[in-house]
């Protein structure tokens, strides 16, 4: 059912299409062909507009042949980070790189094949099923926008597999943290600094002072920190007015995210005051984290079909933000599945074929088990 040649083939032909947040289109249309070439009747949301993007969320369903079994939603990203023009794609053997001067786009093209392929095969085979939603999302390496601004009174589901992992088949993400930006502006005050910098309140000294006293990278087991940006000044012969420093923290606890956005917040105002500068902070939630257990439906399906297909089915947590956070907020059970991808938003990216199709037929399989069970 699951045939290796087609899903390589539009691989290497999906990852040829630029296709960067907000600019989707191109990359859009060509799904939608394969889903019209599916026979089914796949639209676009409203979102594209409202993002100031060029498409909106793809959305394809296809009917449920039997009642009372759950709504499966499966998911991938249509966009990818940069470098992503002219994108050259190479395989050798099991597996597909770039030429080296490009990310590949197995973030997340391997997904959008893998639920492609899936679809096919549901299509070919008329055995009961609920409903199946395939949501092709725009602009999640941007800040997950095609999620956020989903309209989730139009899609509901009671289960969401999130085709946009790693290595290995059986591996789902089952956990992500919660996340906050900080942005902190230090304003000091400007000075000729070699005719009187002590008239100055130099707003680079005063960030690093701040940034000095932070604890920052791997704080525990669930929990990060980072600063990531930092902009300053104008010119050696200046004084620097105004800095500003971005950041990061991230946990799977919520106290502890908060606890250590207040440590930064606090560091920055000491190491800022400390010579004189003022400093001003944005504090805003990225995005809210997500705990699903072993135990849960989602969560057993999946297991179950990895076990059946001779897969070692394997929960971890996760620590980025995905659109399964998104999901997961508006009540729909989100996990993220395996998909063959290595060193993803890195030139190094890989995709291994075997592993792409194995996850598709893992896939195919978990959609089985899911409508085994009766609501
Ligand atoms: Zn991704």
């Amino acid at each position: 059912m699951i045939g290796r040649d087609r899903m390589v083939d539009e691989f290497i032909n999906f990852v040829q299409i630029d296709s960067p947040g907000k600019a989707e289109r191109e990359m859009a249309e060509a799904v939608q062909q394969a889903l019209v070439d599916l026979g089914l009747r796949p639209y676009y949301d409203e979102v594209g507009s409202a993002i100031g993007g060029n498409c909106g969320n793809l959305i394809a369903r296809l009917p449920a042949t039997a009642d009372g079994l759950p709504t499966v939603m499966l998911n991938a990203h249509l966009d990818t980070v940069a470098p992503s023009q002219d994108i050259r794609p190479v395989i050798e053997d099991d597996i597909i790189r770039s030429s080296g001067e490009t990310i590949l786009g197995a973030d997340d093209k391997a997904g959008v094949v893998i639920i492609l392929e899936v679809l096919r095969a549901l299509v070919a085979d008329n055995a009961p099923r609920g409903e199946v939603i395939a949501l092709f999302t725009v602009a999640e390496e941007i800040g997950l926008l095609g999620a956020i601004n989903l309209d989730y009174s139009q899609v509901q589901a009671d289960v969401a597999y999130v085709m946009d992992g790693g290595p290995t088949v059986g591996k789902m993400t089952t956990a992500a943290p919660y996340a906050n930006r900080m942005v902190y502006t230090v304003k000091g005050k400007a000075a000729h600094a070699g005719v009187c910098p002590e008239q100055g309140i130099n707003s680079i000294l005063a960030a690093s002072k701040g940034i000095a006293k932070m604890t920052l990278g791997r704080m525990d087991d669930e929990s990060t920190a980072n600063i990531g940006l930092i902009d300053g000044g104008t010119a050696t012969n200046i004084v620097p007015e105004q800095t500003v420093a971005t950041g990061e923290a991230r946990s799977h606890s919520l106290q502890k995210l908060t606890d250590q956005t207040e440590h930064m917040a606090q560091c920055m105002r000491e190491g800022a005051e400390g010579i004189g500068a003022e400093v001003e902070i944005e504090e805003t939630r990225s995005y809210d984290g997500f705990a699903i257990p072993d135990s849960a439906p989602a969560v057993q399906w999946a297991s179950a079909a990895a076990e059946a297909l001779g897969f070692v089915p394997q929960t971890e947590r996760g620590g980025g933000g995905s659109d399964a956070n998104i999901f997961n907020v508006h009540g729909i059970s989100a996990i993220i599945m395996a998909t063959g991808a290595r060193d993803p938003h890195t030139l190094q990216e890989t995709l291994c074929i075997s592993e792409m199709v194995d996850s598709a037929r893992w896939l195919l399989e978990t959609v089985h088990q899911v409508n085994s069970t009766p609501k």
